[in-house]
């Protein structure tokens, strides 16, 4: 009862003329969705605290046996707005919520509060945008094999990444596979953000990780592995 549940707006859909429902991953409860009564009317009391982004805790009569909740107000924590004033930014960050989203897990709070921490501050948003995809990737178990070829586990050679077979393959078994080499630094880069956490952002600023080719690879690797759509990511810039 009266409950204040903390939480980031990750989607919103409109209902009705001036009615939302917003999808908001909870620090507990995971992703809950709030019936937001005239969230869209230019008086509404609550808007300035549910929008995209915005860390915001809500206040509801929680019950897990609704699948959605009647949001009573929304009080306003954080709305990255370093985020929402930087184009790049913005268009990396409504990938990771996108992702949060389709995913409906319960425990991705932390993941995805610390890469928006992340991302609003740091001067290499694609690099961030990477170590948030690898963090999903590892969190689903669908990391790339880097560490040497995925089918014979040889480690010279290295060719090319197969995205289909899921990491590095060498130049014998790619006579079978035809995937088109590519350029020795490209899959060395692809590796050491492979291997990276947020933890050691500050350590890996400068080594050239901070790309548009990277991360779309690790993008496509996400969507071919896991089956989600990542549409927004036609958004981001190159
Ligand atoms: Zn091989």
């Amino acid at each position: 009862m009266n409950d204040f549940i903390p939480g980031i707006v990750v989607a919103k859909n409109d209902v009705k003329e001036n009615d939302e429902i917003l999808k908001v991953c909870c620090q507990e409860q995971g992703i809950v969705s709030f019936y937001g009564k005239g969230l869209k009317k230019s008086t509404s009391k609550n808007a300035y605290a549910c929008q995209l982004f915005d860390l915001s805790e809500f206040n509801c009569d929680y019950s897990d046996s609704r699948s959605v909740q009647l949001l009573k107000s929304a009080t306003l924590k954080n709305d990255f707005h370093g985020i929402k004033g930087d184009y790049d930014k913005l268009a990396l960050g409504s990938v990771m919520l996108e992702i949060i989203a389709q995913l409906e897990q319960e425990d991705l709070f932390d993941v995805l509060l610390a890469g928006l921490q992340l991302l609003e501050k740091s001067p290499e948003p694609y690099m961030v945008y990477g170590l948030f995809v690898v963090r999903i990737l590892d969190y689903l178990g669908i990391s790339p094999a880097v560490d040497g070829c995925v089918v014979c586990g040889s480690q010279k050679n290295i060719e090319t990444i197969s995205l289909a077979d899921g990491g590095f393959i060498c130049h014998d078994c790619n006579k079978q596979y035809h995937s088109k080499p590519l350029d020795a630094d490209f899959m060395r880069r692809f590796r050491i953000i492979c291997k990276a956490s947020y933890e050691v952002h500050d350590k890996i600023v400068a080594m050239n990780l901070n790309d548009y080719e990277l991360v779309k690879y690790l993008t496509e690797f996400l969507a071919m592995h896991s089956g989600l759509h990542v549409r927004s990511f036609r958004s981001v810039n190159y």
